[in-house]
């Protein structure tokens, strides 16, 4: 009873990672054994997360990948998108250039830039498509909020 009280001010600290390694080696050790100091220690712990307290690693490294995350993710993907459209439309470029200026006999080019040109005219289709119905939806999505 009365060591479970010392160790019930230990838990914070260990939350908070301010315990020497033998403290912490010693709280980790009672908390192996007793199940009612676990069962504080996990809800300490839970509402330390919930109020996001600064004290707390996990969530706020959370925070920090999820900012470091999300542009570089963002910046990846959009590059991507750039040099595939960019290095497509250079193909194109060559082969209408190969078709239209210099009459080029051979029949696969026509076909690949044909159908890379229906592909482009469909995907451009299917985009404006999905703007203009988001936009038709989006203005009752703000009255129900
Ligand atoms: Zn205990």
């Amino acid at each position: 009873m009365s060591a479970c009280d010392d160790f019930k001010g230990l838990l914070m600290g260990l939350i908070d990672e301010e315990l020497t390694p033998d403290e912490t080696g010693r709280v980790h050790r009672h908390l192996k054994r007793c199940a009612a100091c676990r069962r504080e220690y996990e809800q300490l712990r839970e509402t330390a997360s919930k109020i996001g307290g600064v004290s707390y690693r996990e969530p706020a490294d959370e925070v920090l990948e999820s900012l470091w995350n999300a542009p570089y993710s963002h910046y990846t993907r959009v590059s991507g998108i750039v040099l595939i459209i960019g290095g497509w439309a250079a193909l194109i470029l060559y082969i209408l250039y190969e078709w239209i200026v210099r009459n080029s006999q051979g029949i696969f080019p026509k076909i690949g830039a044909a159908m890379m040109i229906v592909g482009f005219v469909i995907l451009l289709f299917t985009a404006i498509r999905e703007r203009i119905v988001k936009h038709k939806v989006d203005p009752y999505r703000e009255v129900v909020r």
